[in-house]
């Protein structure tokens, strides 16, 4: 299987998309990393497919480590050059070529094209004090749109040959409509102009004036510095270039040249340092108007780029037609789709790249919703089993239950009670923020289908978390008499087939595990009921690889009920679009006695303090965990680290305290070991790594020190805070850290001052952005280019509109929707791909 390839591929494009910063998954791409080794080490049985597991988790687990944009960019460049060979390896196909060319290829910098070949230099009149404004894009001939021809490949696109296109590839185009859908990162406004007498310190801004003088001069370094003096007849100003000595050639005196740039200061007098220029009498493409910054990757240099995207634009956006229908786009007053992607390219101006932007974020909305539905229609056209209530067993639940269920938790189980009633299977999401008692809910949820004589599966991301829900689920479920069973990945192979032969024969009700309950090998006899705990961590192919474990009843596949369970509460706008699929519980109150965690962020010089608060704790008999970001699954220099680590604290800092050690590297039944003893009391504080970032329950526990806290994004660290305030006492979390660069201040601010999951997610959408948000939510929809999830009013919009072509026309078969039912196919092949 090549999904986890596939997923992989899609973050680091996404990651090259974004500049490189580390930023294409919530908590870095490390963090990703330690997901999606497990779930890739599952999907693969060839040795080669292995071995490349492993050495993209070694590439990737010291990547936030890269110093800087090229050494990063070289990393994702060679391994997406892995990636392809591998696709080439798979599909049969002969490299193209003995060697892989990024294997021999080594970056040069970008060469302007000789100067030879371009347009004549025109001697122009002398500019006035104001410069005039740069022409607007000449108009267009009308031509006649052949929409077939958006699917040729790049090379159509004049410039672009075999070599070029392979490098067009990693960056996710294969046709010229990929490549009209390949969005600028951002844009330099170059538009304003101003005279050189005129201009100020700091400003962004373009001059058009005369070369006076061009020198070239080598500093001490060894660096070649190219100086030019220009005039615009109100005063001179300097620009200088680094290292870019084929501008002695370029640069001719008394030639007409434009300039946009940041001024800078030079011992008093204003300069540009390696501002863009171009001759007065070329097409402005990267000066005096806003310009496009693409995404770039090794040996496509950002000009080479700008022209090919100019080309592409300039052929191919007139074949563009419009899918969506004239109704829609005028009552919502959007600008016709060609239309919108030329400016979304080369903007004429901000008003015009504003109305690109919502044009084209209103069609990824409405895309995705219209997919949201289909897909909901689709899970739908399969029945499922019928599971009626038994009261007797659920009041006999109720009743032994150590606690009184919320008033909330009751209303979840009634609307999954009546879910389950019915032969349309449940797709249901429970949302809750953590601590809110979902596993309370997900038992009476699995209790009702056994009793209804199906069987029953809970699936989690991790194997301690499985454990944990497989002893305190035989605890709540104690007073049934029904079989209950673990599958993890570390279960011997013995067990496994045991295990297997009893669901097939139905001889076991409840089965309990992580990805293990995917494999092929896995089949029920009649499997009622899916719980998916921590679903974010999931793919939808996972969900739908144990959706396809339903039986078969007189030649008809049914489907298991679903039920999806999410600690991360979203604003309920955007729930609707990313869960558009799906019907929504809210686990909207806590259960009572809780006591707000009292959080701290302290200074790294002030760490003793922490270590001795939690000495204070442990003496009143309360537990502590302490979590070391540095320490992740496959990444043996950092398990080293937290070794160390764990040997300072327990042998010099707590070295009469009882203190435990759990990581990604230990055996599953090492760690399911040390959390039963930290559980039974027997360790004072835990040392730990990520790993017990979800789910875990140990309620005596009541400090959580989170060291280097900036590493991690928000929604973690309130995962990570989550752990403690479970039981009755006080609680605190003390968060660890400088206040270094990026948005750490804010998210570490935020945790201070609010324990409540709602809020901080919308914090957490208000400092990251939506496209990052959405990729962890749920992997398996398609990339968002353009629409900000923030944006609520286009939100809301496209989702009604969504609703009206689908109840006209669920399958999208009326002639008027043939364009729009094609770009759905395309906008969701993306996504599709791993699911
Ligand atoms: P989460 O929603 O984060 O999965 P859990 O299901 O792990 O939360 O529950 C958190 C803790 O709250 C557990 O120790 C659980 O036993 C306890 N709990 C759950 N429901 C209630 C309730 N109604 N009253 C008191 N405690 C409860
Ligand atoms: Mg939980």
């Amino acid at each position: 299987m090549s999904q986890p390839f596939k997923r992989l591929e899609r973050v680091l494009r996404l990651e090259m998309k974004q500049g490189y910063q580390d930023k294409a998954v919530v908590g870095g791409i490390r963090q990703f990393v330690t997901f999606w080794i497990d779930q890739a080490r599952a999907a693969v049985t060839e040795e080669a497919d292995k071995a490349l597991i492993e050495q993209v988790a070694e590439v990737l687990n010291q990547y936030h480590r890269l110093p800087g944009v090229e050494a990063r960019a070289d990393k994702i460049d060679n391994l997406m050059a892995k990636l392809d060979y591998r696709r080439q390896r798979v599909q049969g196909n002969k490299a193209k070529n003995e060697h892989h060319p990024s294997s021999t290829k080594r970056w040069t910098p970008p060469k302007q094209q000789p100067s030879s070949r371009r347009a004549p230099e025109a001697p122009t009149a002398p500019p006035a004090a104001t410069p005039p404004p740069a022409k607007p894009d000449a108009p267009r001939p009308t031509v006649v749109a052949d929409p077939a021809r958006l699917q040729e490949p790049v090379t159509a696109v004049k410039g672009v040959g075999p070599k070029t296109a392979e490098l067009l590839h990693r960056l996710g185009a294969e046709t010229a409509q990929d490549l009209l859908y390949l969005m600028p990162r951002r844009f330099n406004d170059y538009t304003l102009m101003k005279s050189i007498n005129q201009i100020n310190y700091g400003e962004t801004l373009t001059i058009i004036g005369t070369v006076w003088e061009v020198r070239s001069r080598k500093t001490r370094n060894n660096q070649v510095i190219i100086q030019a003096v220009i005039s615009d007849g109100t005063g001179t100003v300097q620009a200088s270039w680094f290292n870019q000595t084929w501008l002695v050639e370029q640069l001719k005196p008394n030639s007409q040249i434009v300039i946009s740039g940041t001024v800078e200061q030079f011992l008093g007098r204003p300069i540009f340092n390696n501002p863009q220029w171009e001759p007065l009498a070329f097409e402005p493409l990267k000066t005096r108007r806003i310009v496009p910054i693409y995404p770039l990757t090794k040996g496509l240099s950002e000009t080479k780029m700008r022209d090919i995207m100019r080309k592409a634009v300039t052929q191919y956006s007139d074949h563009i037609v419009d899918p969506l229908p004239d109704k829609i786009r005028s009552k919502h007053q959007l600008l016709p789709l060609g239309e919108a992607i030329r400016q979304q390219h080369f903007p004429q101006d901000q008003q015009l790249l504003h109305q690109a932007r919502q044009r084209l974020a209103f069609d990824e909305l409405f895309l995705l919703q219209l997919g949201m539905f289909s897909q909901r229609q689709d899970w739908l056209a399969n029945p499922s089993l019928a599971l009626p209530l038994e009261a007797n067993s659920m009041q006999k639940y109720y009743q032994s239950l150590p606690f009184e269920l919320t008033t909330a938790q009751k209303r979840v189980i009634a609307e999954v009670g009546r879910d389950l009633g019915e032969t349309v299977p449940m797709n249901r999401l429970l949302q809750g923020d953590v601590g809110a008692g979902k596993t309370a809910v997900a038992a009476a949820a699995l209790l009702m289908a056994i009793q209804a004589g199906a069987q029953a599966a809970l699936m989690a991301p991790t194997s301690i978390l499985a454990e944990q829900h497989y002893q305190s689920l035989q605890k709540m479920l104690a007073p049934f008499s029904f079989e209950i069973r673990l599958l993890t990945g570390n279960v011997t192979a013995k067990e496994k087939e045991e295990v297997y032969a009893a669901l097939a024969a139905g001889d076991v009700q409840l089965v309990i595990g992580t990805h293990a309950l995917i494999q092929e090998g896995v089949a029920f006899a009649k499997l009622g009921l899916v719980v998916i705990d921590e679903q974010h961590r999931f793919g939808v192919d996972q969900r739908q690889a144990l959706r396809a474990k339903g039986p078969i009843i007189y030649d008809q596949q049914h489907h298991p009920h679903l039920l999806v369970m999410s600690a991360t509460p979203i604003p309920r706008t955007l729930a609707l679009t990313l869960y558009g699929n799906l019907d929504i519980s809210i686990l909207d109150e806590m259960p009572p006695g809780r006591q707000e965690i009292k959080t701290r962020w302290l200074p790294t010089r002030e760490r003793e303090r922490a270590y001795a608060f939690v000495r204070g704790q442990v003496k009143e008999g309360r537990q502590a965990y302490m979590v070391y970001p540095l320490v992740e699954e496959s990444d043996s220099l950092d398990v080293k680290a937290a070794v160390t680590e764990y040997e300072r604290l327990s042998q010099k800092i707590f070295p009469d305290l009882r203190v435990g050690l759990i990581h990604g590297k230990l055996a599953n039944a090492e760690k399911e070991a040390v959390m039963a003893s930290f559980k039974a009391g027997e360790i004072d504080i835990l040392v730990a790594t990520a790993v017990i970032e979800v789910g875990v329950d140990v309620p005596n526990s009541t400090v959580m020190v989170i060291d280097e806290a900036n590493r991690f994004g928000l929604a973690q660290l309130h995962q990570f805070r989550g752990r403690v305030g479970r039981g009755q006492h006080q609680s605190y979390c003390l968060l660890i850290a400088d206040s270094i660069g990026g948005d750490s201040q804010e998210r570490l601010t935020a945790l201070e001052e609010t324990n409540d999951g709602f809020i901080l997610a919308e914090k957490d959408l208000e400092i990251r952005g939506p496209g990052e948000f959405f990729g962890r939510q749920q992997s398996g929809l398609p990339e968002l280019q353009l629409a900000t999830l923030s944006d609520v009013s286009i939100l809301e919009k496209a989702r009604a509109e969504a609703e009206t072509i689908f109840d006209i026309d669920p399958t999208l078969s009326l002639p008027d929707h043939q364009p729009l039912a094609q770009r759905l196919a395309q906008f969701w092949q993306q996504a599709g791909d791993i699911s």
